[in-house]
């Protein structure tokens, strides 16, 4: 039998969705994919998850009656460890492209004070320094941070016929925060129906002006927030923040399944302050010992896709506004952002055109 772990999510969700593109729907005479019955597959590890468009169905009937196909068809795949066949999230406002934004990403956290603000930010910015047009949207509602990790500040300005607003720009990529709009002791009361409506806010009334690649940093855990973002902006992935110590598979788990759920991919983990790198002989000593993200990718059945350790001093330079991707080029530091930054623009199909 093959082994599962050799297949990548992506071409775990290819293998299906070119089976289920054999599935004639007789009714209509198209495929179940061309024709939009199957709305989406999205594979977690192993885990795979077709969602359906009730709204392509004529009835509940017909609609039982092609998960009762999928299934089985789906297990047969090699690599496919669960199959999950429910209806596709329910849209309020359709994801609709975001106007001059080429894809979007998603960074998202179990918990709170991972790394996940500083794996966002230094992330664009090192995508930035690969060509790559980057913008970066702090959507944390409970702590916007990207102000002080690129020591930015000021106010959104108006676009010339006053429909929307102007990113910010520092180091090379455009920025927006919710620190932006308000004062940081109001970031808490930021909930339940101003969410939405702010997120919606946030989402259409910012003139990005052509981006390869839009880096939302997502509140952490899960919330009606996530549920918002997800239901108004076409992500193409996320890319999970997890810290050893603090690391629970469940917590990882859940918010990968929550975006599963809303079609949207995890494309991997970056385990973060995984060991320490000591200032004077650069030595790394590990604290939670060797192997807690590999271990944790694994039992998520996700690619580990970057290692940073806990760098003495990174702290106060983020809370000065150096961000190491800029301050400390071509640094240990630097490195593994710059390695991620690789990866994600390769699994996002986003490389720039090199010129020859
Ligand atoms: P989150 O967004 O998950 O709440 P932050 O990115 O704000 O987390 O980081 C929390 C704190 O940890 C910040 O002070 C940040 O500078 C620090 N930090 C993050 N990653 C590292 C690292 N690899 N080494 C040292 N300090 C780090």
């Amino acid at each position: 039998m093959a082994d599962p772990r050799a297949i990548s999510p992506q071409d775990l969700e290819e293998a299906v969705l070119a089976l289920l593109g054999e599935v004639v729907d007789a009714e209509a005479g198209t495929d179940v994919v061309a024709g939009g019955q199957v709305y989406a597959v999205v594979a977690t590890g192993g885990a795979v998850r077709v969602l359906l468009d009730p709204e392509r169905f004529p009835n509940e009937a017909s609609q039982a009656a092609l998960a009762e196909t999928v299934r089985p068809l789906v297990e047969s795949v090699p690599g496919v460890e669960r199959v999950v066949v429910k209806p596709r999230p329910r849209c309020g406002t359709l994801r609709a492209q975001l106007p001059g934004v080429r894809k979007v990403l998603g960074v998202h956290s179990g918990k709170g004070g991972v790394g996940k603000s500083t794996v966002a930010v230094n992330l664009a910015l090192a995508l930035a320094a690969r060509g790559l047009k980057v913008g970066l949207l702090d959507a944390d509602v409970y702590g916007p941070s990207a102000p002080t990790l690129l020591g930015l500040s000021g106010r959104l300005n108006a676009t010339r016929d006053g429909t929307q607003v102007r990113p910010l720009e520092k180091y090379g990529i455009k920025v927006v925060s919710l620190g932006f709009l308000l004062p940081a002791s109001q970031a808490l009361i930021w909930r339940g129906s101003l969410v939405d409506q702010g997120l919606a806010q946030l989402f259409t009334d910012v003139d990005w002006g052509g981006l390869d690649l839009l880096i939302i940093d997502l509140p952490p855990g899960t919330s009606d927030v996530h549920l918002a973002v997800a239901r108004q902006v076409p992500l193409s992935g996320i890319v999970t923040v997890t810290a050893p110590g603090q690391v629970s598979v469940d917590d990882v788990r859940r918010g990968m399944e929550m975006f599963a759920d809303l079609a949207v991919p995890c494309l991997g983990i970056v385990e973060n302050m995984a060991g320490v790198v000591c200032r004077r002989c650069g030595q790394e000593s590990h604290l939670f010992g060797v192997g807690g993200g590999a271990d944790l990718a694994q039992q998520a059945g996700m690619p580990l896709l970057a290692r940073l350790p806990f760098f003495a001093g990174l702290a106060e330079a983020s809370d000065n506004g150096r961000p190491p991707v800029v301050h400390a080029p071509g640094s240990a530091r630097a490195t593994p952002f710059h390695n991620l930054a690789a990866q994600v623009s390769a699994e996002l199909k986003i490389e720039p055109n090199l010129v020859g």
